[in-house]
């Protein structure tokens, strides 16, 4: 439940590109391919060379299981996703005709296939509609699909990619529609949602008096099975066992070469992966998160549930990153503080945690993105996400410096500040502070926002359902905008000046309000967690300071701009949502959440919906960003023993997924 996304003014230009298609290489060296709503960025590992030799052999060795299990995620998200993927690559690789209209949109349609891990949008989840002609695609079928390279009958298969009422979303979460029977993910199958919920309602309830919860349903498929509802988990021996014997072979190597408290999580993990035993998991999972010395660290697993509309499956990912000591610095002192704002926290003291256990927070280098990570990924990290080893053990949280950091090169002369911000006062603010308040933002939301706060006695955690990643996400970033306003966060050293909280303000609310429709399609509503939570807190805070003229909506020349009027009264309304928030947690108030997130989250305004599309559309600023991927080698000497590690930054983005098409597809079509 807990990864950032790039988001407020640096995140949005970070998710935006440079406005001149022509002279993008010229100008801009970070970006290394443009399609549809799209910009794929290259990102830098600075930091590789100097780690120890054993310590860059891990990282390689980690890398090679990050890249193993990108078949699992594109399963997850959708049954006949690997078939379709084969499909196309067999015919863009053996086209001779690789021109026109007709060849560039099939190109774009497989570039968007690779991008989202499936044809499914990665963050609207709504299926791509081609452009090329079904008449064509049958033309290249013909050509280049025999029996040899055939994944699926071809019939169907155009129905998969060109009727658009089959399969039309991945995650269907609208208010009384079955979201099991109406999602295409691949985590269910023959059954429906009141079958799902009686199955998982009955194992929680066995495990209720357990204070070590097992996360029932994270690690497999469910489906019927002769009319008997029976889970297919994913583990060496069991479903995509192709795959995670790959992975667990290079994790072999890497605990060969890893230092002992390293060693121990890996064969922990390794251990999980064999058994597909949850608690096996949660052991896993205790061990990744104590070992908080380690230089070189990793996610490797099935880890977030956002793909699931009931919040039980995770889907397959991996980050392979290693410690950026100098940005460390930062958040080492919000740890050694962490106490501190955990007691002033603006909430019913009830709700706060006695004692704040083991926050690690630190800044890292990321080496190698994987899975549901790669392309698109998250900035910041906080896990485990199950409750009891967050109460028990605490979390590990990240923020990643070097991705943000492409991010922002990426966007540099996109125009997007010149056209949504009115006040060039904002602008001057934005440009010294934005990038501090967005780190800052990020560090406080995942090192202290997720892992803030307690539940009352009774709420077991689960009872606000399809709203508990919107209301999760709001928390965190609540009690990251509250604090960052705090004159203790100058006292502490980690601001020059509370300017570098209304820089965030500004953009958050900005954000919030408008500019982050324009990744939204017109006519359609917010759906994502993390864009919900923006609207939700900017929307509210708008309402609820109305009287106060907090946050203006000025109209100018016919555009629209938010203004935010009152840093310090809008700073009392983030503290005051911030309570209400944390008591719906706390006591899984279930009525009150849907009446919250329905009222300011979800709905959007059309006519300020349209104009944000329009004027980001002449801004030729693609919303959206993901990475190509850096490369490594062993270098060996005569006897075989590896001396070195090289890293190289290979720039091309269709030879990279055509690479671990080739390379790292272990799975049977379907599974
Ligand atoms: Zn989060």
């Amino acid at each position: 439940m807990n990864k950032i996304l790039g988001f407020s003014i640096m995140g949005m230009m970070a998710l935006t590109a440079c406005t001149n298609v022509e002279t993008e290489t010229a100008e801009q060296p970070w970006i290394v391919d443009r399609f549809d709503d799209i910009k794929v960025i290259r990102y830098e590992v600075p930091g590789f060379e100097d780690l120890t030799l054993q310590e860059k052999e891990y990282v390689y060795y980690l890398a090679e299981a990050a890249k193993c299990g990108r078949d699992i995620l594109f399963d997850q998200n959708f049954k006949y996703n690997l078939a379709v993927r084969r499909t196309l690559e067999s015919i863009y690789t053996a086209s001779e005709v690789r021109e026109g209209d007709e060849f560039k949109a099939f190109e774009k349609y497989l570039k968007k296939v690779w991008f989202a891990n499936g044809i499914h949008h990665h963050y609207s989840n709504d299926k791509f509609k081609p452009e090329f002609t079904e008449a064509w695609f049958r033309d290249q079928l013909a050509a280049y699909i025999n029996d040899e390279n055939r994944q699926i009958e071809d019939d169907f298969l155009c129905q998969i990619i060109f009727d658009e009422t089959l399969y039309a979303s991945r995650l269907n979460q609208k208010e009384g529609v079955d979201v099991i029977t109406e999602s295409a993910n691949n985590y269910y199958e023959g059954v429906n949602q009141a079958e799902v919920e009686a199955f998982y309602n009955g194992m929680a309830a066995a495990d209720a008096n357990n204070p070590e919860p097992i996360s029932y349903g994270l690690n497999s498929k469910l489906v019927k099975e002769n009319g008997k509802i029976v889970e297919k988990v994913w583990k060496v021996g069991g479903m995509y066992t192709e795959a995670l014997e790959q992975i667990v072979y290079w994790l072999e190597k890497a605990a060969a070469v890893a230092a002992p408290a390293q060693k121990e999580v890996v064969e922990a993990l390794i251990k999980y992966y064999k058994s597909g035993d949850l608690k096996d998991f949660d052991d896993y999972s205790v061990l990744w998160v104590k070992d908080t010395d380690c230089n070189v660290d990793f996610v490797n697993g099935f880890i977030e549930n956002y793909g699931d509309p009931l919040g039980r499956k995770s889907s397959w990912e991996s980050v392979v990153n290693f410690r950026d000591v100098e940005a460390c610095k930062r958040t080492e002192i919000m740890a050694a503080n962490a106490q501190w704002f955990e007691d002033n926290a603006p909430i019913n003291p009830a709700y706060r945690k006695e004692e704040v256990k083991g926050v690690s927070a630190k800044v890292i280098t990321v080496a190698m993105l994987g899975g549901d990570c790669y392309p698109a990924t998250a900035i910041g990290i906080n896990l485990p996400n199950a409750d009891w080893i967050r109460k028990e053990h605490g979390s590990k949280s990240v923020t990643i410096d070097n991705i943000t950091y492409a991010y922002d090169k990426a966007a540099q002369g996109n125009g997007f500040a010149e056209e949504f911000v009115l006040r060039e006062e904002d602008r001057e603010r934005a440009k010294k502070y934005g990038k501090l308040g967005d780190d800052l933002h990020t560090d406080l939301h995942e090192c202290l926002g997720h892992g803030s706060g307690q539940l009352a006695p009774g709420t077991k955690g689960d009872e606000l359902r399809t709203y508990s990643s919107t209301l999760e996400e709001a928390r965190a970033d609540l009690f990251a905008l509250y604090y960052l306003g705090d004159e203790k966060l100058v006292e502490i050293g980690l601001i020059p000046t509370l300017d570098v909280a209304w820089s965030q303000y500004s953009d958050y609310i900005m954000n919030g309000y408008m500019t982050q429709l324009s990744r939204i399609e017109l006519g359609k509503d917010v759906e994502e967690s993390h864009m919900r939570n923006r609207k939700l807190i900017a929307e509210w805070c708008y309402e609820k300071g109305k009287a106060d003229n907090v946050i203006e909506l000025v109209k100018q020349d016919g555009k629209t701009y938010v203004v935010v009027n009152d840093f310090v009264k809008l700073r009392a309304l983030f503290g005051e949502l911030l309570r209400e928030v944390q008591r719906i947690k706390s006591e899984g108030d279930y009525d009150a959440c849907k009446e919250l997130i329905e009222t300011y989250a979800v709905k959007i305004n059309p006519e300020l919906h349209a104009e944000v599309i329009a004027r980001n559309t002449a801004l030729n600023i693609e919303p959206y960003g993901g990475f190509v991927n850096p490369e490594y080698e062993l270098v060996t000497n005569e006897a075989g023993e590896v001396v070195d590690v090289k890293i190289s930054y290979p720039a091309n983005y269709v030879e990279q997924h055509l690479e671990y098409g080739k390379n790292y597809s272990f799975l049977p079509t379907l599974n």
